[in-house]
């Protein structure tokens, strides 16, 4: 075999690894089928009760989490109410992941078109004001978000998009007050990765079996997103799960093997570029729904 055509199959082999291995990172990864009973909690506004009472729950079961973080309220001045960045930073080194819930707490009203606009010139450095805290904490640029207040706004999507968030959570309203708390379960394909529905967003008054009715609502093919506060959350008391309740229902998915997973986690399950058409198509058709059947 002559030298130039060792060197020409040599180049031959190149090539086929290489365009072998580029092929293998261009196919898509394959999901997972989502199993029934699969929960996401979430826990919104860097309440200190995150860091003393809920994490070593949640190590002690294992269950994931995501913690969104804002530097709103009284974040800088009150560390007793109050996580510090520390504190958050400990969070991520535990596994859990960080979320991002705007510097200042900044809610989007849809209801007046001014003021909307003028929220949302503010959100790209809203949220890289918390981007650069994790960097500085050495903790992960968060892809995932919560709307503050939960008020939601189309314009958002684009806009949230292109801060790279794949993931956005929203509260269990439009489709159910806000009030009692009550939600709706993620449809993959159907509600927009960015504008993902709260199954159930804690209240004081709630029992075991509103928490139950929001899990209930993780199967054939849906996924129960929560939302808490702090447990306790003394700031913010229409929001507050005691801490005895919050144990109850931490026990509740504990024994009845629910699978309890990060916001981040689902891009096992699902691919957060696929989009519907119109991502507010589902939450009218819901809205409907829920009318005929209050009705009966
Ligand atoms: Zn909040």
């Amino acid at each position: 075999m002559t030298f130039q055509r060792i060197v020409a199959i040599a180049i031959g082999i190149l090539f086929l690894l290489k365009t072998g291995a580029s092929a293998l990172a261009e196919s898509p990864v394959p999901k997972l089928p989502i199993p029934d009973k699969l929960v996401v909690l979430t826990f919104d506004d860097s309440v200190k009760s995150h860091y003393t009472v809920v994490r070593p729950l949640l190590r002690k079961y294992r269950f994931g989490a995501t913690f969104f973080i804002t530097e709103g309220f009284e974040f800088k001045t009150n560390k007793n109410h109050y996580m510090s960045w520390t504190e958050i930073a400990r969070l991520h080194q535990d596994g859990f992941e960080i979320g991002n819930h705007t510097r200042d707490h900044l809610g989007l009203d849809a209801t007046h078109p001014e003021n909307l606009k003028k929220q949302l010139a503010a959100y790209p450095a809203q949220l890289k004001a918390i981007n650069e805290r994790c960097k500085e904490h050495g903790i992960p640029v968060p892809t995932s978000f919560a709307y503050p207040g939960n008020g939601i706004a189309a314009e958002a999507l684009p806009l949230l998009k292109k801060l790279n968030i794949k993931f956005a959570r929203r509260g269990g309203s439009p489709e159910y007050p806000y009030e009692k708390g009550r939600g709706v379960a993620y449809e993959p394909g159907k509600d927009h990765p960015l504008l993902l529905p709260t199954a159930g967003d804690a209240r004081p008054d709630w029992e075991l079996s509103d928490f139950i009715r929001a899990v209930k609502q993780a199967k054939n093919g849906r996924i129960a997103i929560l939302q808490f506060h702090g447990a306790p959350d003394l700031a913010h008391s229409w929001v507050n799960t005691p801490v005895g309740k919050f144990e109850i229902y931490m026990k509740y998915l504990a024994e009845n093997n629910y699978r309890v997973i990060a916001l981040r986690d689902l891009e096992k399950y699902v691919d957060p570029k696929a989009v519907p058409a119109d991502p507010f198509k589902i939450i009218t058709e819901r809205k409907k729904l829920i009318a005929q059947q209050q009705q009966q």
